[in-house]
């Protein structure tokens, strides 16, 4: 099976405890297998130009799974698993208590109205490159290069990170 990486973030609702248990929640779901976890990132919030309003900072980490789910399949549970954790609907690249993204499907490149893998934004995102080279040090962004390349030219200082509990036993 390819190698899926999935992205998580939160900056609402106490975000640690947030990405703890979608972690939990995903080691849950049947057809996919969790294999490994990325430290915690904090970083400041994204926000569109032009969006003045003050947001918490967001911890991000990623997750290694393999699964037998097609893909956008899997990005509807993601979804549910995201409203299950209280996300609503709201302005795009609003506070929320968890954003689920799938970020590489192995070497596969596709695009549609729905999903697009790689995910479009990750090599600018040094809260997303960083933990993938955590999991991965080798790892390769189809079209993009390695993440080690994109981590350098994305630039910004290193984010601070904590090591997250693996996910059993949590309620
Ligand atoms: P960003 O995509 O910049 O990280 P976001 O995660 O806040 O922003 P959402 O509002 O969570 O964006 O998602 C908007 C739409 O993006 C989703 O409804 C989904 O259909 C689409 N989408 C496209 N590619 C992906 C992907 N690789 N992972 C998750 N969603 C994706
Ligand atoms: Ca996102
Ligand atoms: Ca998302």
């Amino acid at each position: 099976m390819e190698p899926v990486y999935l992205g998580l973030g939160s900056n609402l609702a106490d975000p640690w405890r947030q990405l703890c248990r979608a972690l939990w929640n995903l080691r849950r779901l049947p057809g996919l297998h969790l294999q490994a976890v990325s430290p915690a990132y904090r970083s400041a919030a994204v926000r569109l130009p032009g969006d003045e309003a003050e947001q918490p900072d967001y911890l991000n980490a990623v997750c290694l799974v393999s699964t037998r789910l097609a893909p956008r399949r899997l990005l509807g549970l993601l979804k549910a698993l995201e409203a299950r954790q209280g996300r609503r609907p709201g302005r795009r690249w609003g506070p929320r208590p968890l954003d689920l993204d799938i970020l590489l499907w192995g070497g596969r490149r596709w695009s549609d109205a729905v999903l697009s893998v790689p995910h479009p934004r990750l090599a600018e995102r040094r809260f997303v490159l960083q933990p993938l080279a955590d999991l991965d040090p080798t790892l390769r962004v189809p079209g993009r290069g390695s993440v080690r390349c994109l981590l350098v030219r994305c630039g910004g200082a290193p984010l601070q990170h904590w090591p997250l509990p693996w996910p059993e036993g949590l309620a």
